[in-house]
């Protein structure tokens, strides 16, 4: 008898011990510490091209451009940053990077969240690490550029940021993704990009890659494969028709605020650098040919995305 209670016992941990396996590797919010080199990407329909119409109309498909960062904190008075999302927690203003589990608008405020951070960061990311010399301007040429040759393939647009002097928290742009910023809705967006350039001793054009799982209860499957392609697929462009230099994708930093709370396909470009004197003499004058590049690569992925 006693050896059979024994052997019993043992059962139950094994079967207690696959049930705890079973259950975190279905979890989504588990966040995976990988440090694979070589980013995610969804293999998209081989045999379908751009000759084949898909059976959409572009007009349908709404495509939120991020224009990245904006107007200096330092130049914003408080009520402008409450008023562009910003918020305010333990005497300075930012922007929280999660949001808490299974929800998709109250912020994690340090505590039920992946706790994915930037490496010795931490969840708070402060409004002074947007600030930017010259990059938003670059941004915000490359975005209106790409917006003019999106909307005449006849997509339908939505910008975070229009003008350089604003600069809405990263939470309040991805709310861009819902309709009329309402994001107790379902979001209506189909892809977000987020336009930027780079900075510190390098040049090239490049896109950051996502990796792991991430928190949102709305992120679509293969959210991580589809908005590494995405990426990739316009980096390819803007270094094929630009004189930039093409650049591996970016694989350290898949920890950004707009990958672990945007709630769509999310495409994060890193447009050449605008501190290295020959990228950024290219950023000046290429604005229209990039703007034109993003469009193809945007138009490619989405073709593929949707065709039949
Ligand atoms: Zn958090």
């Amino acid at each position: 008898m006693k050896k059979i209670a024994v052997f019993e016992f043992f059962i139950i941990i094994a079967l207690l011990t696959v049930f705890i396996v079973l259950l975190k590797s279905g979890s989504k919010n588990q966040s995976t510490a990988q440090s694979s080199p070589t980013p995610a990407v969804t293999a998209m329909p081989t045999d379908k091209t751009l000759a084949n119409t898909p059976d959409f109309n572009r007009s349908d498909i709404i495509i939120v451009l991020d224009a990245g960062h904006g107007k200096a904190s330092s130049q914003m008075s408080d009520d402008e940053k409450e008023s562009s999302g910003w918020t305010y927690y333990n005497g300075e203003w930012g922007d929280w990077r999660h949001f808490k589990f299974g929800k998709k608008t109250d912020d994690c405020m340090g505590v039920g969240c992946s706790g994915r951070v930037t490496p010795n960061g931490t969840c708070w990311y402060p409004i002074v690490n947007s600030d930017r010399l010259y990059e938003p301007e670059i941004n915000l040429n490359n975005t209106l550029s790409a917006k003019r040759y999106l909307e005449e393939l006849g997509y339908t647009i939505r910008l975070t940021r229009e003008t350089n002097d604003e600069n809405p928290s990263i939470t309040k742009r991805l709310s861009y993704c819902y309709p009329d910023n309402d994001t107790s809705k379902s979001p209506d967006a189909l892809v977000y990009l987020c336009i930027h350039s780079n900075a510190g001793s390098g040049s090239g054009t490049s896109y950051i890659a996502l990796r792991g799982e991430y928190d949102h209860p709305e992120i679509p499957d293969n959210y991580v494969g589809f908005s590494n392609t995405l990426g990739m697929y316009v980096n390819d462009e803007i270094a094929n028709n630009t004189p930039l230099k093409k650049n591996p994708p970016i694989t350290y930093e898949p920890e950004l605020v707009a990958f672990c709370k945007c709630p769509v396909i999310c495409g994060y470009l890193e447009i050449g650098f605008y501190d290295n004197e020959s990228d950024f003499e290219i950023l000046n004058n290429y604005s229209d040919t990039i703007g034109k590049a993003i469009a193809q690569g945007v138009d490619r992925f989405i073709c593929e995305l949707l065709a039949k």
